[in-house]
């Protein structure tokens, strides 16, 4: 039998995968994925917040991601090209945060910071279900917001 049996052990930032070979992945809890409350909003709240600069526009005139210094400033911190296919979906109505590039710090989901409640940590992105919790001021309750957890890795093609 080849099926892989997953065992976990939480940490205060890491997870530690094992896999029924002895493979053992680490792998980073907490990554921050932006929801589909954003949409159309985009006050840039969290991007304020974010240490790292990992939260990212998309410019369709240049076709590029970019992050900035500080939110409004205009000053370019990082770049980055957009997948094509994932990009069209919400273009630019949403920001995106790159999941290579967020630190966990957290401090994009405290609940006093995305004024619609778009923003949840990877493990806690609700799946519509009655076990989902939703953040206070998500309009979206009841919602499956799965979908954001793959696209904010597909959007960014480099
Ligand atoms: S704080 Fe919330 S609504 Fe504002 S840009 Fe960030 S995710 Fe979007
Ligand atoms: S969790 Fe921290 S590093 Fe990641 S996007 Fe939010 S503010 Fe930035």
């Amino acid at each position: 039998m080849h099926g892989t049996i997953e065992t976990r052990e939480a940490t205060s930032s890491f997870q530690i995968v094992r896999l029924e070979s002895s493979q053992r992945i680490l792998f980073m809890s907490g990554l921050a994925i932006i929801t589909e409350a954003c949409i159309s909003v985009k006050d840039r709240a969290c991007v304020d917040v974010c240490p790292v600069q990992c939260i990212y526009e998309f410019d369709s005139t240049n076709n590029v991601l970019y992050s900035e210094e500080k939110a409004g400033s205009g000053i370019i911190e990082n770049s980055h090209t957009p997948n094509a296919e994932a990009i069209a979906i919400f273009g630019d109505s949403v920001l995106y945060v790159n999941l290579d590039e967020c630190t966990s710090c957290t401090a994009c989901y405290q609940p006093d910071v995305c004024p619609v409640g778009a923003i949840y940590s990877e493990e806690h992105v609700p799946d519509g279900t009655s076990r989902s919790k939703y953040n206070s001021d998500d309009p979206n309750k009841g919602h499956d917001h799965t979908f954001f957890v793959q696209h904010s890795r597909d959007v960014f093609a480099n």
